[in-house]
């Protein structure tokens, strides 16, 4: 590993690593590597339906099973249509707006329209 990542206090590019962390010699600025390394990963992560297609803000998508909804006795039945999806980081990745209200729904039950 020949190349190590400017200093993030003065920008200088006259760092090295150190154990876990990277090391200017400049400033005596230290920064752990890992965090550099993790930067971008997840809010770049693509979200994909049932089919594998990648579901983008705005598009319509249609769901695939009955779905009830988490803490009412609303259930999202088969073959609703959502005509524009918003995505979200997290564990349920689709917000979606319908006659009954908001509701944040797993892209893995719902296909693109
Ligand atoms: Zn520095």
């Amino acid at each position: 590993m020949s190349t190590t990542p400017a200093c993030p206090q003065c920008t200088l590019e006259n760092t090295y690593p150190d154990g876990a962390n990277f090391v200017c010699g400049d400033c005596g600025f230290e920064w752990p590597q890992a965090e550099t390394a993790a930067t971008g990963e997840d809010e770049d992560a693509v979200v994909k339906d049932s089919n594998g297609q990648v579901l983008k803000d705005g598009d319509a998508v249609v769901l695939i099973k009955d779905l009830k909804v988490k803490g009412s006795s609303t259930v999202l039945k088969m073959g609703t249509k959502v005509k524009s999806i918003r995505l979200v980081g997290g564990d349920h990745e689709v917000d979606c707006k319908m006659d009954g209200g908001s509701f944040m729904l797993k892209a893995c039950f719902l296909k693109k329209a």
